[in-house]
């Protein structure tokens, strides 16, 4: 059943309320706000199992946003959400649910994965995908394909059925042939939205480090953790890339370690925002090596890496973990990160605005 989406934004009203009213009575701009960096700090109690998902950070701002638009993110996160818990629910494993969650969202053209990823220089749409499996340690991870439905199972498969851990390209395409797997005319990732973005990005021969400020230009990697009722965890994460990439260019999303990670010992991470940076600061391994090293908590290691670490770097970004334990953090440092939580016990959460919180009781 999809849950009530509504429902779950209306659970806000009480907070924006409160937000407004101090915001008056302080003289400060409740717009501020949602510019500032969000640790969304959890005290969300650990769940027996449950799953952390995202769908993209970025400059993702209300006056830029209708009403239908909300909707149909706040619909397409809880889509997931259900997927992945039905997967937990029945007894299934984290892998298992975070491949679920992601699929949703990479046949979801809301999001730069998938059906609707963002167009390389040349026009074509190039596919990065990484899992990891906590209790293993095995990971899996494609980069650069461009005719497979969902690369996310690709990239199990390179995990599961090779002994390798990354493939590339037209090798990884091979590869794919031997599953039954389903490929797609290339034409299948092509949207409207994403052709015009590359226009306007080859108008101003935008790629990397202006496109923070272009809107809607290559918003929405899609990414889920969880920890399923045997204690594992995993991570999955998949992506376009970003608008206007060239010369192979590839992120953090495949590269284990920076955009996905996990492991029983700590936690599972998965990233999005400027890949670059987060390949640089190894963000992922880095949110668990902070926990198994120096003890923190998935709350801490995570905003360490967000808030402080790509912050005092001007890289903008977030991510969605969630530790051995069951308990999660998503912190951002930017107006907005599309995410959501189902955790054993609880209601679907779903939020956009860094100022809607964490779904914390
Ligand atoms: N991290 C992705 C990349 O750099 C982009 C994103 O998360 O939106 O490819």
């Amino acid at each position: 059943m999809i849950p009530d989406v509504k429902n779950s934004s209306l659970r806000w009203i009480p907070a924006c309320l409160i937000a407004l009213t101090v915001a008056l009575a302080t003289g400060c701009d409740p717009a501020d706000d949602a510019e500032a960096n969000a640790s969304n700090e959890a005290d969300l109690s650990g769940a027996e199992y449950g799953l952390v998902i995202h769908g993209g950070a970025g400059t993702i701002v209300r006056d830029n946003m209708t009403e239908e638009m909300e909707e149909a993110f706040h619909a397409a996160l809880a889509a997931s959400l259900e997927a992945g818990n039905a997967v937990l629910e029945e007894g299934g494993s984290a892998l298992d649910a975070v491949i679920a969650a992601v699929e949703v969202m990479e046949d979801d053209s809301l999001f730069n994965a998938g059906r609707g990823a963002v167009f390389t220089a040349e026009g074509t749409n190039e596919l990065d995908a990484g899992i990891m499996d906590g209790a293993t340690l095995n990971a899996g991870a494609v980069t650069g394909v461009r005719e497979i439905r969902n690369p996310i199972q690709l990239a199990r498969l390179v995990m599961d059925e090779s002994p390798h851990v990354f493939m590339a390209g037209e090798g990884a395409e091979v590869f794919a042939e031997q599953f039954d797997l389903e490929r797609v005319d290339p034409e299948w990732f092509y949207t409207e939205r994403r052709w015009e973005a590359l226009e306007r990005a080859r108008e101003d021969e935008s790629f990397d480090l202006s496109w923070w400020e272009q809107e809607g230009r290559m918003l929405g990697t899609v990414g889920a953790v969880a920890r399923d009722r045997d204690g594992n965890l995993a991570a999955a994460t998949s992506t376009g890339g970003m608008t206007n990439k060239r010369f192979g260019r590839v992120g953090d999303v495949p590269v284990i370690g920076a955009g996905t990670y996990a492991s029983n010992e700590s936690c599972a991470v998965s990233t999005t925002g400027h890949g670059e940076y987060f390949i640089r600061n190894v963000v992922a391994r880095d949110v668990c090596a902070r926990m198994e090293y120096l003890g923190e908590s998935v709350q801490e290691a995570a905003d360490a890496l967000i808030l402080e670490r790509l912050a005092d770097q001007g890289a903008n970004g977030g991510l969605v973990a969630i530790d051995r334990n069951g308990h999660i953090a998503m912190p951002m440092n930017t107006p907005g990160m599309y995410r959501g939580h189902f955790l054993a016990g609880g209601e679907p959460f779903t939020a956009i605005y860094s100022d809607e919180g964490d779904g914390s009781r």
